[in-house]
């Protein structure tokens, strides 16, 4: 097959900058991220295929693809590129897209995520897989290395923000590969990382997301005068005692095993 910068030179197809549409086109990288996907055997959903880079290798070693396109231009070019039994090519926004119909067609079984993702919506489809029913195993995304350093963050760091808490207590994170912009076409403006998540053991106390979105909302203001959004003081009080954390303590300071044991003072003190 074509690499992505064949194919659009050859169509006269015109990358939407808007869509992130910035191909990969390094045959090394694309191994590398095939490789650390372990999907052998395994049902992967693909977000944003685009032309087939990942797709056309994922097909040989997965035992099902879906993959989901926002561009209809791409859809059509890949379907008549890549034809493959194991492959069903979704065309719609990923972010609109049912993801318990996903987990429905995956049943039981555990999947592996692998993405290239447009960059302008990286946080969000994280959310949204997070959110999600689906049983993610091991997700491989690429991401603006911006981006992947709020993933990486740790208590204290300036990018250390609501995301990179919620991703942590759900997976090991750590850094699969670096890629300059020649990597791609046509080349970004910035260099790349790729994330590998590893699931954990950890879950989410039923509030989790809501104390953590909560107890970020004003970055100066401290976790108790933030948390007052949810409930009254007295209340709020007593659950930063007993989860022993201190009024006057920012957000930023907490680790997720912080916030996991306020979201669980949190969903005892709201049952009663
Ligand atoms: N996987 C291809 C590769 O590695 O060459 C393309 C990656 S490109 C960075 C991002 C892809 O995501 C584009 O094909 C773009 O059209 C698609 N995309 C953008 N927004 C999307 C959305 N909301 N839902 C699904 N796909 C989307």
């Amino acid at each position: 097959m074509l690499n992505s910068k064949e194919i659009i030179l050859q169509s006269g197809l015109n990358p939407n900058k808007a869509l992130g549409q910035n191909f990969l086109i390094d045959s090394a990288a694309i191994e590398r991220i095939i490789s650390l996907s372990q999907c052998s055997g395994m049902p992967v959903l693909e977000i944003g295929p685009g032309l087939g880079a990942l797709t056309s290798e994922l097909i040989n070693h997965a035992s099902k693809v879906i993959a989901i396109e926002i561009d209809g231009r791409m859809v059509e070019l890949l379907s008549k590129n890549l034809a493959a039994t194991n492959l069903n090519i979704i065309h719609a926004d990923f972010m609109k897209y049912p993801l318990s119909e996903l987990a429905h067609t995956f049943g039981d079984e555990q999947c592996i995520v692998v993405g290239n993702l447009p960059y302008y919506i990286t946080s969000p489809i994280c959310q949204r897989l997070m959110d999600s029913s689906l049983n993610v195993s091991r997700m491989v995304l690429m991401m603006q290395s911006e981006a992947a350093d709020r993933f990486m963050a740790k208590p204290g760091d300036k990018n250390y923000v609501p995301i990179s808490v919620i991703a942590q207590q759900l997976y090991n994170i750590s850094i699969g590969l670096k890629l300059s912009p020649a990597s791609y076409f046509p080349s970004p403006e910035v260099n790349s990382t790729v994330l590998l998540f590893e699931r954990s053991s950890r879950s989410f106390p039923a509030n989790f997301v809501r104390i953590v979105k909560a107890a970020f909302a004003m970055r100066r203001k401290t976790i108790y005068n933030n948390l007052l959004s949810l409930s009254d003081k007295h209340t709020t009080s007593k659950l930063l005692e007993k989860a022993n954390i201190s009024h006057e303590i920012r957000a930023e300071a907490l680790s997720p095993e912080e916030f996991f044991a306020l979201a669980i003072e949190y969903d005892e003190i709201i049952a009663k």
